[in-house]
């Protein structure tokens, strides 16, 4: 037996002998409960961050407890492995993107195995690699079979200095090229766009099914999709027959429009547009031209707007009104028209106010408030509601009320209003209840190189050809230049470019444009089911046997796209025969951040304020420049803020199971975790003192054998009382891992158990012997390498992570004593220490006996006894 816990050489020992044996790869026998783990897959960055560390270290012990509670687990890791940083530094460094991706994979898959964690590599799948994306192409044609993938025009990201497209990342937060330095400006190209939109609904109804989602994820999903259920109502433009098509969620407040708003873009712009206006109208546009849609939309910034000169007419009063175009009405958005309420919409009441355009009230709070009287908000309004001849508003009233200046609505409940208001509409033509989703259609086309190729053909006779199924892959070819300047890599390459094309033999042009990684990441959990298959995207039969996945766990900034697009990509392939249930993700576990000590000059600015903590005395932290006091607080760790901790640097110190044990240990999985290196510490202080108590146990020549029959009829006391500690360790543990995941709790009941075998004077018992057996098994799951260690120690030849979880005896919980607490008038007077009954009137008659009640009911008449057994309290009431 080794005396010293040496914690490199047991990790690296069992590393090697887990991987000979294989036993973490996937089980094929279906008779066990199924359990799909899987923690968000890394893209390949270059190296492990704690952040990376913490997802994993959740998930493995998640996947390590099923195994051992006898269920079949799926655990594998993947590489999400396409994207920009990639190219970038293919332009940079004249390295190929496939060179500096494998590279960065083998990198860090040899970190990840150094953590000890359980995953079937076998079932490894890398993005970037032909083998997978031959299938996200099968998957696009799906999608375009389904009439669900198609082309249209969309502004990109230019780059008139390179001529090359953007992507978003590449344009800095002044608009500029990260590149070139040029301001970005914006150019319509075709694109391709996957219709999510068709499946709004569902992905919002079926949130209710995802009981095992936080419901701040499931309310940032519902937020995106945005359903709002209202009216489209048509405006007939003076001089013309075409109409103004808008949307609103406030149809009652219809008689209160008193403009309507275009999108610059809006096709009818130019046609509403009068001949004095023209010049003034194509400048705006222009200027708007080259604005993002954040900025236009910003809450903070004013909102922009000119007249064009046109009218329309209200269709419900008959009055013209006059057509503005302005910046914050987006054509891409609903009609891309909007009508203007001043007095009832609180960014109409500022833009109205800002233009001089009127303000005209319709609704009144239900209780018109008392002149110089009433609620705050009730003062703004006019009094008695008589409108705009008043008192003028100071806010908008956006709040339900009382319908006037409404025609044969006056006096209606708002709400009932809108429901009126829509059948009038539909009665005489000019609008209809509508449903509107903020969602928009998925811009998936990216001009760059580094992702999977969209799979058709541009034929001048045929149109789009899908390319087909036996031509698949279509692959990225190698030999192309990375210049970051004119069109996209793959538009350069003419050989690669021009095909005949598959329907027809004429001469036709390959698709240039490459998928949104975010595609690539829509399905990969389905993949992992079935990771080897060559002839198929999988076997439906597998995928439906293992999916869904049973407890997905990754970070907070994937709670909309990643997760809103797998969940689209689940029905769509429902849809197409393939899967046979709804949602993929059963359980989402977003876990925390990863802080680390930060040390901040306040009288510093930008990144500059940020210390690196080796330069600083951590007793009497200075600025090493300027001596000023440093501020220390904890923030997420990032390399900008110098304030990371590298996980190799941890696992070198103290091994790869204490930075598991600490992370399980230091907060629960979905709260943010402060780094301390004391607390590392005292985790290795803990593995240590384990490491003591099994190797003395397993070097005391008296240890008894696990006997049944000695474990279930404990001789003494100290014996009860052992196994009873050891009992209620499998029973809080178990607990705490049922559900939630508390590993945190789980861990100090694992300190107590600990504790309890090192204070035991019944060493040589069989029960001692089951406590030391049940410690080793319920630290298995959150520190493998020294459990196995300690397990093969104390005789064991199989692993222990192929062992079963211990089973809780409820019988050894039963205390033979209890506390007794005796209280006089509500009073605590005392404790005894009695035997365990539930019997009221033997704890009552104990209770009597006690010093306590002797001392204090002395030559007092007892009035009641009230006995609570559970509570084991009895309360003597006295006059
Ligand atoms: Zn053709």
């Amino acid at each position: 037996m080794e005396s010293r816990y040496n914690p490199t050489a047991i990790e690296e020992k069992w590393q090697k002998t887990w991987a000979e044996q294989g036993i973490d790869l996937t089980p094929t026998e279906t008779d066990k409960p199924k359990f799909y783990a899987l923690s968000m897959f890394p893209y390949p960055s270059g190296n492990l961050h704690m952040g990376h560390v913490r997802n994993y270290t959740i998930t493995d012990a998640i996947a390590r407890v099923h195994r051992m509670q006898g269920d079949r687990v799926l655990h594998p890791m993947g590489w999400d492995a396409f994207g920009l940083p990639a190219e970038n530094a293919a332009i940079k460094n004249q390295t190929h993107p496939a060179k500096w991706t494998y590279n960065n994979i083998a990198q860090m898959r040899s970190e990840l195995k150094r953590l000890g964690l359980s995953y079937d590599w076998n079932c490894e799948l890398a993005t970037c690699s032909p083998d997978y994306y031959k299938w996200t192409q099968w998957i696009f044609l799906q999608f375009f079979q389904a009439g669900l993938a198609y082309q249209k025009e969309a502004a990109v990201n230019w780059d008139p200095i390179d001529q090359t497209v953007l992507a978003n990342e590449q344009v800095d937060s002044e608009g500029r090229s990260w590149r070139s330095g040029a301001i970005v400006e914006k150019k319509n190209l075709r694109q391709w766009f996957l219709k999510i939109t068709d499946y709004a609904e569902e992905l919002l109804k079926d949130l209710d099914k995802l009981t095992g989602w936080p419901e701040r994820v499931k309310l940032m999903q519902a937020n995106w999709i945005g359903k709002s259920v209202g009216a489209y109502l048509e405006f007939p433009i003076v001089g013309m027959d075409e109409k103004i098509g808008v949307f609103t969620t406030r149809p009652d407040t219809v008689y209160g429009v008193t403009y309507v708003v275009l999108a610059p873009e809006h096709p009818l712009t130019p046609k509403v547009t009068t001949s004095e206006r023209q010049e003034a109208v194509e400048t705006f546009i222009k200027e708007v031209a080259n604005q993002s849609e954040l900025e236009r939309t910003a809450e903070d910034k004013p909102k922009r707007g000119i007249p064009t000169g046109g009218k329309a007419i209200n269709p419900f009063t008959g009055e013209e009104i006059p057509i503005w175009i302005a910046d914050y009405v987006l054509f891409e958005y609903g009609t891309g028209a909007v009508m203007g309420v001043p007095a009832h919409d609180t960014r109409d009441f500022k833009f109205a106010n800002e233009q001089n355009l009127p303000i005209k009230v319709v609704i009144t709070p239900p209780n018109p408030p008392v002149h110089g009287g009433g609620q705050e908000k009730q003062n703004s309004l006019p009094a008695g509601g008589e409108g705009w001849g008043g008192v003028p508003l100071t806010e908008a009233y956006t709040d339900p009320g009382i319908m006037v200046n409404s025609g044969d609505f006056n006096g209606k409940n708002s709400t009932e209003g809108k429901q009126a208001i829509i059948e009038y509409a539909e009665q005489k033509g000019f609008g209809k209840a509508r449903v509107q989703y903020r969602l928009r259609d998925w811009l998936i086309s990216r001009q760059r190189y580094w992702g999977a190729p969209i799979p058709v053909i541009h034929c001048p006779n045929c149109g789009i050809v899908p390319v087909p199924d036996r031509d698949l892959p279509v692959q990225l070819p190698e030999n192309v230049e990375f210049t970051g300047r004119g069109a996209s890599p793959l538009a350069q390459l003419e050989s690669w470019v021009n095909v005949p094309c598959p329907s027809c033999g004429t001469p036709a042009k390959r698709e240039t444009d490459t998928m949104d990684t975010f595609i690539d990441s829509s399905w990969y959990y389905l993949r992992f089911c079935d990771a080897q298959n060559d002839g198929k995207v999988f076997d439906s039969a597998k995928t439906n046997d293992w999916m869904p996945v049973d407890q997905y766990v990754g970070g907070i900034e994937h709670a909309i796209l990643h997760l809103l697009y797998s969940r689209f990509f689940t029905k769509v392939l429902r849809d197409r025969g393939l899967l046979n249930f709804d949602e993929p993700f059963q359980r989402l576990l977003t876990q925390g951040m990863v802080q680390g000590l930060t040390y901040t000059n306040p009288n510093k600015s930008g990144n500059a304020k940020y210390i690196p903590s080796n330069l600083v005395n951590p007793n009497d932290p200075k600025d090493p420049e300027t001596g000023e006091p440093l501020e220390i607080s904890y923030q997420t760790m990032s390399k900008s803020k110098y304030n990371g901790v590298a996980p190799e640097q941890v696992i070198n110190k103290y091994g790869a199971d204490t930075a598991r044990m600490f992370i399980l240990f230091k907060a629960p999985p979905e709260k943010d975790l402060e780094w301390d290196e004391a607390d590392v510490e005292g985790q290795f202080r803990f593995l240590n003192r384990v490491w003591r108590l099994v190797g003395d146990f397993a070097s005391n020549q008296s240890s008894a054998k696990l006997d049944q029959s000695k474990i279930q009829n404990p001789k003494s006391k100290i014996e009860k009382d052992l196994r009873r500690a050891i009992h209620t360790a499998i029973k809080e543990i178990t607990d705490d891992l049922g559900s939630d995941y508390q590993f945190n709790t789980a861990i100090s009941e694992l300190m107590k158990l600990s504790n309890a075998l090192t204070d035991t004077d019944s060493k040589n018992s069989a029960i001692y012997t089951e406590g030391i057996h049940t410690l080793i098994l319920m630290l298995a799951p959150f520190a493998p390498h020294i459990a196995e260690e300690l397990w093969q120690m104390i005789g064991n030849s199989e692993s222990v992570h192929k062992a079963s979880w211990p089973k809780c005896d409820s019988a050894a919980l039963v205390a033979d004593e209890i506390t007794l607490v005796i209280q006089i008038n509500g009073k605590t007077r005392g404790t005894i220490e009695v035997a365990n009954t539930s019997d009221k009137n033997t704890l009552e008659k104990y209770a009597r006996e006690s010093e306590a009640a002797q001392r204090y009911l002395e030559g007092k008449e007892i009035k009641k006894a009230i006995v609570v057994p559970g509570r084991n309290l009895v309360n003597f009431v006295v006059g």
